[in-house]
């Protein structure tokens, strides 16, 4: 057997390295020129006349969001149960509850009718999850938002670059998006997020509350003709900012995001097309064709028929040297929101049936296509 093919691994150029020592000499190594390059890059990469404001994780970011649109005590904010715990802690930072819906059991993204049975009067918000990179149904999610009068922030940790009916998510008509650099993410920082709005005042809002409540940033303070030691604390705000040593990665993962999204889409074909004729349910495609997924994932789904449950096929491939994983445990099991929401297996039938089956397969930019193919002949061998 050869070397150990882990789930993950970023891809850094030499440009990424070259950029972080010129960061490192060259005496600001936080927030300042290169987080503010980063954010104008980005924010002309989703166009529509969007801002873009850079802070320490997408976590950080919805918790930004959130609280710009005047999430607070007693509100609740709908969300799925198929998510990482993120999406919903930062509901619980601000006072209010986050109340847990199914997915639809195609494409594991939150389901438009759930949504709308969830609604009550305390309802506030929805955060739609782009699972794995594939866009939740936006026009019907956007039109019960309008109906009912609720915010819609997204959350794009997995999405990035995905579009929905041609549009890249993040110009779409929802209040905020908020996108994810996480080491194992479509784009890294190591650490790092970037939420992304057109609404003025949310975006005034999360530059205050990301460092500090300070109504000036620190490099504006010591570049400025105003006198640097002058501030003024408008809010009890946070310590979100991103420093601009993670800024100099994020400047040449954006320049190279198109020929990541271009290789991963090839190798989910190679899986969809090696994977056709075995017991297993593949990940869902845009329902329009010439839409993007960003393949942050590469969810399947074992079939009853198949040779081997979930666990033991996990097992078996990390015996043969091959990294899976399990997208997502969902909220509903975990035993906070579990025992703190009362909730139940029966409540969220499609994501319980989907974790059951699950195990996302490696799909990275720095694998080969000797790395695929050993994926692809151990796949097939135990479940055939
Ligand atoms: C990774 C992830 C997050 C959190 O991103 P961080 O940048 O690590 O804070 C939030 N939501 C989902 C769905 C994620 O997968």
């Amino acid at each position: 057997m050869s070397t150990f093919l882990p789930f993950a691994l970023p891809e850094i150029g030499q440009e990424e390295i070259d950029e972080v020592i010129a960061v490192l000499k060259s005496g600001w190594i936080t927030t300042g020129p290169r987080a503010k390059q980063f954010e104008a890059d980005f924010a002309s990469y989703i166009g529509g006349d969007v801002e873009a404001i850079a802070v320490n994780s997408a976590t950080a970011g919805l918790h930004l969001a959130l609280e710009a649109i005047g999430i607070g005590p007693g509100d609740e904010v709908i969300i799925p149960s198929y998510t990482f715990t993120a999406t919903a802690e930062v509901i619980r930072y601000l006072g209010a509850d986050p109340v847990f819906v199914d997915v639809d059991a195609k494409t594991l993204n939150i389901s438009p009718d759930a949504i709308q049975r969830a609604i009550s009067a305390r309802t506030k918000a929805i955060i739609p999850v782009h699972f794995a990179g594939l866009a939740c149904e936006m026009t019907e999610i956007l039109a019960t938002a309008r109906r009912n009068g609720l915010r819609v922030v997204e959350d794009a940790a997995h999405s990035l670059p995905t579009t929905y009916h041609g549009q890249k998510i993040g110009s779409l008509e929802s209040d905020v998006t908020v996108f994810s650099f996480y080491a194992n993410k479509t784009m890294t920082t190591g650490e790092g997020g970037m939420v992304v709005s057109r609404d003025k005042e949310v975006i005034a809002r999360c530059k205050v509350m990301r460092l500090h409540g300070i109504s000036r940033d620190a490099f504006d303070r010591y570049t400025s003709d105003k006198p640097s030691w002058f501030y003024e604390v408008v809010a009890p705000g946070f310590k979100y900012n991103m420093p601009d040593l993670a800024a100099a990665v994020g400047i040449h993962q954006l320049k190279r995001l198109d020929s990541f999204a271009v290789k991963r889409e090839n190798m989910a074909k190679r899986y969809d097309e090696a994977f056709s004729d075995l017991p297993v349910i593949s990940p869902a495609r845009p329902a329009m064709p010439t839409d993007i997924h960003a393949w942050h994932l590469y969810p399947v789904r074992l079939m009853s028929e198949a040779r081997l449950g979930r666990d033991d096929f996990i097992k078996e491939m990390a015996k043969r040297g091959i990294g899976c994983s399990v997208h997502f445990i969902p909220l509903h099991r975990q035993p906070v929101w579990r025992d703190g929401y009362k909730l139940t297996p029966d409540q969220f039938p499609a994501s319980e049936k989907a974790y059951l089956a699950e195990v996302s397969l490696p799909l990275y930019t720095r694998m080969s296509d000797v790395d695929q193919q050993r994926v692809i002949d151990n796949v097939r061998d135990l479940i055939y």
